[in-house]
């Protein structure tokens, strides 16, 4: 396996696209962490298939990390267990691929940033939450509830303020 630190999700494959259709590849993946721009999966380990088909290479896999996001309630960032599945087909050679779809570089080398990265954000839940029961910000003041109360819920019989609440909700 010829991979780049750098560009752990690249591989070459150039063998597999010479092989006969039909051929398969299996790729065992194991790293600490892989950041793929804005993403940050860690750690990253599963498996990924490479199957030779008469229109290119066809990717199967499922794998298992932790993505970064923030809570949904009150921002903090956190990490959230998903497991990415892949199917997808690379076309080879590249000018086959229809608009939108992947193709390999004349290169051979076949990079699944692009995918797990998309998958990956696919994957993230709805509404994650840093626990399931996040106190969220104050409607009022903005206080992360979490880190303590603000005071704010004493004037809940105020009902301008009440009103106001159901606005904002
Ligand atoms: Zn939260
Ligand atoms: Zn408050």
């Amino acid at each position: 396996m010829s991979q780049k630190k750098n560009a752990p999700l690249r591989f070459n494959i150039g063998f597999l696209l010479e092989a006969n259709l039909g051929e398969k590849r299996v790729y065992q993946l194991d790293y600490p962490s892989v950041t793929l721009d804005d993403v940050m999966l860690r750690p990253l380990q599963g498996e990924v298939i490479f199957s030779r088909n008469s229109r290119g290479i066809y990717v199967e896999g499922q794998l298992i990390t932790n993505i970064t996001t923030e809570c949904s309630r009150c921002l903090t960032p956190i990490s959230v267990p998903i497991t990415i599945e892949l199917n997808d087909l690379y076309y080879f050679p590249p000018h086959t691929a229809p608009e939108g779809e992947y193709s390999i570089p004349v290169t051979a080398l076949l990079d699944l940033s692009s995918l797990v990265r998309e998958m990956g954000l696919l994957t993230i839940p709805m509404q994650p939450l840093c626990k399931p029961d996040c106190l969220g910000f104050c409607l009022e003041c903005g206080q992360n509830l979490n880190e303590g109360d603000c005071g704010c819920q004493d004037e809940i019989g105020d009902p301008r303020l009440v009103a106001l609440r159901g606005l904002l909700n």
